[in-house]
């Protein structure tokens, strides 16, 4: 499916079985954690590490456990409980995690809506230094170990952003604790995402355990299940802020297309000072493995794409090997669809069920009184407060990671 080749079939007949290379272990494998076998796998053999026993035990302490939640799991939460798929569930599953237990219930899409702010100010760099261009985005932790892999050579096209989960969890370990007074050691975070590959990501030493515990939908919709929460029957609740403040580009980031969408309305405005007479980019929104566009910024055309599913990552990666490429900026998102057809998804995840889900983070976006990630007036007061402005030298170290070269 995604032209790694991490596991395949081993031996004949009756001791067939399916494994990395040599029977090595996966971790030791050019796997890169995306969990698209985990969906595709027809007798469930494959699973994610449970981390729900670790995150119950923390919550039985006294310790400040807070959550983020993916823009993707509130488009698929409600299928773990019967109900259609792309029905949002956000104010059920916010409702949920404060049952369970937690002290503070975040949102994945402020830290998706800073990485903007970022994204779009290191990619308007770059393009007035002709730097390092085309830039591709860095949000999947799927994408990067797959480039790290096969393409490390091309990493320094890679923009330098955090993931979102992780730039919230910097976030969180030092504005959000500093401002509310809590002790360093009592901070937990935790992030319920629709990705298999953040459990990896949060173990790379680059990322200085930001956040401390990765739990997919599924494993939230169990946890939710061991609590013994009629999920259906929940009264709608609201996320706690500051951190749970968002915009609808902040929302789009669960589809393929949604980071580049998200990135062009902040860059265009932010370059400019002028508004954008329309906010959707309806060329690169849908299922296709590739979609393309282009935007004038100050008289100079910028070419965009957007892939999904590492094969097609690699026909990219190769123009840009040969110098053939002709794009400025490219989004790439290991799975096929973006977050919403994630490797910690609800069973099944066919395409049809992920088009229902994109249909409802896009209509999610349009019933958002703030549309654009610079608006968000928790990120414009973060920056105030503390940051300074996007790229400086605290953004930097705080939200901006480096890669690594790994051998195939
Ligand atoms: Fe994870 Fe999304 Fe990347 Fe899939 S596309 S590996 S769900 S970040």
């Amino acid at each position: 499916m995604q032209n790694v080749n991490a596991i395949d079939f081993a031996y004949r007949s009756y001791h067939t079985k399916v494994t990395p290379a040599y029977e090595n272990k996966l971790d030791d494998s050019v796997c890169v954690n995306c969990g698209q076998c985990l969906l595709a796998c027809p007798v469930n053999a494959i699973y994610e590490k449970d981390d729900t026993k670790d995150v119950l035990k923390a919550l039985k302490t006294k310790k400040h456990v807070v959550v983020q939640t993916a823009p993707a799991v509130r488009a698929s939460l409600g299928e773990e409980f019967d109900l259609p798929a792309g029905t949002l569930v956000t104010g059920k599953m916010v409702s949920s995690l404060r049952k369970i237990g937690f002290k503070k219930i975040f949102d994945t899409q402020f830290g998706a809506d800073l990485t903007i702010t970022e994204e779009a100010a290191e990619l308007i760099e770059r393009l007035k230094e002709n730097k390092n261009l085309p830039m591709i985005t860095s949000c999947c932790p799927g994408w990067i170990k797959y480039i790290e892999h096969f393409y490390p050579e091309l990493l320094k096209h890679v923009s330098t952003c955090k993931s979102p989960h992780d730039m919230f969890g910097a976030i969180a370990k030092s504005y959000y604790q500093n401002k509310y007074k809590i002790n360093k050691k009592d901070l937990v975070v935790v992030s319920i995402m629709p990705c298999t590959a953040k459990k990896f990501e949060i173990q790379r030493k680059e990322m200085k355990k930001e956040v401390d515990y990765v739990l997919t939908t599924r494993e939230l919709a169990r946890l939710i299940k061991s609590k013994k929460i009629n999920f259906n029957k929940l009264k709608d609740e609201e996320f706690d802020t500051p951190l749970g403040l968002s915009s609808g580009a902040g929302t789009i980031f669960g589809a393929s297309g949604g980071v580049m969408e998200a990135a062009l309305r902040t860059a265009y405005e932010t370059a400019t000072g002028k508004k954008l007479e329309m906010l959707e980019f309806n060329q690169i929104r849908g299922m296709s493995d590739f979609k393309e566009g282009s935007i004038v910024i100050n008289n100079k055309t910028i070419n965009f794409a957007v892939v999904n599913g590492l094969g097609n990552a690699r026909e990219i990666l190769e123009q840009i090997k040969n110098k053939k490429c002709k794009y400025d900026f490219i989004e790439v998102m290991a799975c096929p669809g973006g977050c919403i057809a994630g490797g910690g998804q609800p069973k099944p995840t066919n395409k049809e069920i992920v088009q229902k889900r994109m249909n409802a983070i896009y209509l999610n976006d349009k019933n958002k009184k703030i549309r654009k990630s610079h608006e968000n007036p928790a990120i414009i007061q973060l920056y105030k407060e503390f940051l300074g402005r996007p790229l400086s030298k605290k953004a930097h170290k705080l939200l901006h990671t480096s890669y690594i070269k790994r051998g195939t």
